[in-house]
């Protein structure tokens, strides 16, 4: 496996035995949540935004957003991760990151993800804002319930999989600010 061998000079990890490894049918599995998310924060955007110009645009920009963001995680945060490159990282990720960029130093994990998650924590809030001033605005059964599986997919079920599924059995957990924040947030605060 790749990590047991040194990979741009960094040497391999031999704590890092991953738990799991997910079959392509599992990876395309854990994927449909964040797809879903996506593709229904679209059509909250479509649909709220029904009566003006920017309804289309909003809504592909939107699809577009969700893709690149999955590729900014890809590139920013995957090489850094104990899961580039194996198949124990639940949504294929960690194998598609490997093709972009050589492994980087675990140690800065933490640091990578506190820094570029944000880029993609709108995603979860912009249908969220959009959906309720459009209710607000005038309300629509169609847009109601579409809000509802949104919430429920990007609030309910997308944080209980990777808690529960993915990173639960993570070698980094304890550092990682998805995780661990609280034990990050410790740490920081007896460091200074
Ligand atoms: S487990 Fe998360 S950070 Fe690690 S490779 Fe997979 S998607 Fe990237």
């Amino acid at each position: 496996m790749t990590n047991q061998t040194a990979v741009n000079n960094i040497p391999a990890s031999d704590d890092c035995q991953p738990p799991n490894q997910y079959s392509n049918a599992q990876t395309l599995l854990n994927n449909i949540p964040y797809i879903a998310m996506t593709m229904l924060g679209s059509a909250i955007l479509a649909l709220g935004l029904a009566d003006s110009v920017w309804a289309w645009i909003a809504s592909i920009g939107f699809l577009l957003y969700g893709a690149v963001g999955a590729l900014w995680i890809m590139v920013f945060v995957c090489p850094y991760c104990r899961y580039w490159n194996t198949r124990a990282c639940p949504c294929g990720y960690g194998i598609i990151a490997a093709r972009l960029r050589n492994r980087q130093a675990y140690d800065r994990f933490a640091e990578k993800f506190r820094k570029h998650i944000p880029v993609i924590v709108p995603l979860w809030f912009i249908p969220l804002l959009a959906g309720i001033y459009s209710l607000i605005r005038a309300f629509s059964w169609p847009l109601l319930v579409l809000l509802v599986l949104f919430a429920i997919d990007a609030f309910v079920i997308l944080p209980m999989l990777s808690k529960k599924h993915g990173c639960a059995d993570c070698p980094q957990k304890d550092t990682c600010p998805w995780m661990g924040g609280r034990n990050v947030k410790s740490a920081a605060a007896s460091q200074a």
